[in-house]
């Protein structure tokens, strides 16, 4: 079958899960499998610390955060300074297909959970897809894609935007 059927058998076949129970893409945010990461988000986000005093405060968790928390694996932690990753599609659609997703999932499985806190990542998402999808030089345009639910063809319960580019795309879409 093309990948794109069997893409779509995975999809009907995968059960939306009603708790937080993991997925494939935790074992690659955790590099326990293999995958082609494009683009990793370190940013320190400052907003953190809109409600800290000082500007040297500030400026010591920095520090913490450039010395001491790098590699430290809580989802927090985790969450505050590191909280994207993009990686190769292993079954691209396309010439690039990228998959941009949460480090932390949050309750996040698809787009239908969004609550108001998920505001803030599901912007980075979008803007995450801007960024690689310059970076892979698709300058005369893409398709950025998010399934939701079985009828979506969701197969990873796991939020995740797909930014497919390197050829023309069709509308509307299968
Ligand atoms: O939107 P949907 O849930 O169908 O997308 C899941 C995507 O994750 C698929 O395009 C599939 O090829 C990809 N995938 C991957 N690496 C895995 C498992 C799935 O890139 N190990």
């Amino acid at each position: 079958s093309t990948p794109m059927a069997s893409e779509k058998e995975a999809a009907l076949a995968a059960t939306p899960p009603d708790s937080d129970s993991p997925t494939i893409f935790d074992k690659i945010i955790k590099k326990e499998i293999p995958s082609t990461v494009v683009y990793e988000d370190d940013k320190f986000q400052w907003k953190f610390f809109i409600h800290t005093r000082t500007r040297a405060a500030c400026l010591f968790l920095y520090f913490l955060e450039s010395r001491l928390f790098l590699h430290v694996n809580m989802p927090t932690v985790q969450k505050i300074f590191k909280c994207v990753l993009a990686f190769r599609d292993i079954q691209p659609q396309g010439p690039t297909h990228i998959l941009v997703i949460p480090k932390v999932r949050d309750g996040l499985t698809g787009l239908s959970k969004a609550e108001e806190r998920h505001i803030d990542i599901l912007g980075r998402l979008l803007y995450t897809a801007k960024l690689v999808a310059k970076q892979e030089g698709l300058d005369d345009g893409y398709r950025v894609v998010i399934n939701d639910g079985p009828k979506g063809c969701q197969s990873v319960y796991h939020i995740h935007v797909h930014v497919i580019g390197g050829r023309q795309m069709n509308w509307p879409p299968g």
